[in-house]
């Protein structure tokens, strides 16, 4: 789908996945001007396809696509788009609990703009491919490394929404610590350097007693739909769940840790070390990421019925 800086996105197509074609001076090279979403379908026992929150997903490229000068495509539109993509691909969605097919819905400034300005023009592309696990480790337990020297987004900045200009700023800090065996790392908050943010692509939960605090949502970092999915089924379940300031001692003394997201699911954190100190935590059927985990897993791909309306199924 295309529009104009001003106008409203028209119905797009659907076309076999191959190469764009873009000016050199198309806005999203040279002034980073873009933000994606991402997206799972999941394959029920059943056969049929099915889709967790999409219209959580198109909200919040909606406010994305505002705080980055950006027309965007309307709830709808992005809702229908998806379920096109993951129909169309649906003999690629691994059998149930083996994979799912991973969406991906961009929103580019694709017009030329040689100063620095919002582009004239805009696409919206939404791609898929289908994907297993997102960490090596499958979902044995991560280790993770507390990131001391980088930040991952400061007050003010576009770290609150999926900006591809949040990502690439990543790669040098997660890749030190994947050279040294860690899974991903953690970030601290850009002012004091004391409290958690998130990872690198997944938020962050820590467990005490029957305690689930969660890093809040300050703009800093990105609300997931997965955050808030399993603080809901967290406090269904009983536990007190608190979003709050999160400081690393804290965090060196959880019983759990664990993080989430639509790429990771739910994924039990089995070490962190921070400078000289390396916590271990508890994982496995009996902790609570487990338990969460399960009934998450559960409504997503339709083992457990969903009461919530959560889910979609793609007809
Ligand atoms: N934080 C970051 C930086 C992310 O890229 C993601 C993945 N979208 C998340 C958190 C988790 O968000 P969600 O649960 O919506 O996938």
């Amino acid at each position: 789908m295309k529009c104009s800086k001003d106008c409203e996105f028209t119905e797009g197509e659907l076309s076999p996945y191959g190469n764009i074609q873009l000016s050199p001076s198309a806005g999203v090279l040279n002034y980073g001007q873009a933000i994606y979403e991402g997206t799972k379908a999941y394959r029920k026992e059943n056969g049929e396809l099915l889709l967790f929150r999409p219209e959580h997903n198109a909200i919040r490229m909606k406010l994305g696509a505002e705080r980055m000068l950006m027309p965007s495509p309307s709830v709808d539109q992005f809702v229908h788009a998806v379920k096109q993509i993951a129909f169309a691909n649906k003999r690629w969605v691994p059998p149930s609990g083996k994979g799912s097919l991973y969406i991906r819905p961009l929103l580019m400034g694709s017009g030329p703009i040689l100063g620095l300005a919002p582009a004239p023009e805009y696409t919206f592309i939404v791609y898929a491919s289908p994907v297993g696990n997102y960490f090596k480790e499958g979902i044995a337990a991560l280790n993770l490394h507390v990131e001391e020297e980088y930040v991952r987004a400061a007050p003010g900045g576009a770290g609150g929404v999926k900006s591809i200009t949040n990502y690439a700023p990543v790669l040098k800090a997660l890749s030190r610590a994947k050279s040294k065996g860690f899974s991903d790392v953690l970030y601290l908050d850009s002012v004091k350097k004391k409290y958690l943010e998130e990872a690198s692509s997944c938020n962050v939960f820590v467990v005490k007693g029957r305690t689930i605090s969660t890093p809040a949502t300050n703009g800093t970092i990105l609300e997931g739909i997965t955050r808030k999915s399993v603080m809901e089924i967290a406090s269904d379940q009983g536990y007190q769940v608190e979003e709050k300031a999160v400081h690393v001692d804290e965090v060196m003394d959880a019983d759990e840790v664990f993080c989430t997201g639509t790429a990771v699911g739910v994924a039990p954190v089995g070490t962190i070390t921070y400078q000289d100190k390396r916590a271990e935590y508890k994982t496995g059927d009996e902790s609570v990421c487990q338990r969460l985990r399960s009934v998450l897993v559960g409504i997503q791909t339709g083992l457990i019925k969903d009461t919530k309306g959560w889910v979609t199924c793609v007809n």
